[in-house]
């Protein structure tokens, strides 16, 4: 396969065909995200994709899921998408779902036909960015988007018939604003009501925004009994109809699986008890990103 700078893709892909159809991130100015760092976003010209699926029909014969690399594949134009996955039908024949990452921007440059077509042509699950419901924290970290933009398109998503799969980053509105961080984050999430939500616990990297602000005092990493707070907060304003709040991320200290509304008593509970020093935490040495 052919592999340009840096891929990432969701933990739940972890089995999937990586399949890199664009190179970045159309946005690249979140001040905590270091993965496309200096890197211009482009889309891959398509004998390049074709390929890489013809690589797949041979090597990748076990692997039921594609997942769409990277940052930004919904912006690449409807018709060059359709014939991606057109050819992933045909030649991948055995593949059950294709997955992607989507954001605000390129949510709303899709009609909610088109997202519907994409749908229909293999698109099953896109995973999108939220970190915070908290407006303040959204303008702090730039993401380029309001909880208004986030509501909209997030319900788009699932109307065109998407699974959706949010995530959230604990940490990220520092500790002034770790409440109001939480609260909101739990109202935004039961507004769109997703399928999935993944709380990740910030980490700082090297040569972002976030981390020189960091370093000049400007900004505080909570400890970890402030994150389990901000996370008990975050799922006691969470309600979602029926979808699985995780935290089990390697970035977070205690892991949580969540189906809701059924297990939220017992996950508030086990984090009261990991509060009262009852149950133990990841040693930071097992944390990463
Ligand atoms: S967080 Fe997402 S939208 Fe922001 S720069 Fe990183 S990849 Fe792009």
């Amino acid at each position: 396969m052919h592999y340009e700078g840096n891929i990432i893709r969701p933990p739940s892909e972890a089995n999937s065909i990586l399949l890199q159809v664009t190179v970045g991130c159309s946005r690249n100015k979140c001040t905590f995200c270091g993965t496309y760092q200096g890197e211009r976003f482009r889309i891959k010209p398509d004998s390049v994709v074709m390929a890489d699926i013809a690589f797949a029909a041979r090597y990748c014969r076990r692997q039921r899921r594609v997942f769409l690399c990277d940052g930004d594949v919904l912006i690449v134009p409807q018709k060059r998408l359709l014939n991606i996955l057109a050819r992933i039908k045909i030649e991948l024949p055995w593949v059950t779902r294709v997955g992607a990452y989507a954001n605000v921007k390129s949510l709303k440059m899709k009609t909610l036909d088109e997202l519907r077509e994409l749908n229909a042509h293999g698109i099953g699950i896109v995973y999108l960015g939220m970190e915070t419901g908290d407006d303040v924290t959204l303008k702090n970290i730039n993401k380029g988007t309001t909880t208004a933009g986030l509501i909209q398109m997030g319900r788009k998503a699932m109307e065109a018939g998407f699974k959706l799969s949010i995530t959230v980053l604990l940490g990220i509105a520092g500790r002034e604003r770790s409440h109001i961080h939480a609260k909101e984050t739990g109202r935004v999430l039961s507004e769109i009501d997703p399928d999935y939500v993944g709380a990740l616990s910030l980490m700082l990297i090297p040569g972002t925004p976030l981390y020189a602000d960091h370093e000049a005092g400007k900004f505080p990493l909570l400890r970890p009994d402030e994150l389990l707070q901000e996370l008990k907060i975050m799922i006691a304003n969470t309600n979602l109809s029926k979808g699985l709040f995780h935290a089990n991320h390697a970035s977070n200290y205690l892991p949580i699986k969540a189906r809701m509304p059924r297990d939220k008593e017992a996950t508030l509970t086990l984090i009261d008890e990991a509060l009262a020093g009852r149950v133990s935490l990841k040693p930071e040495w097992l944390r990463a990103l």
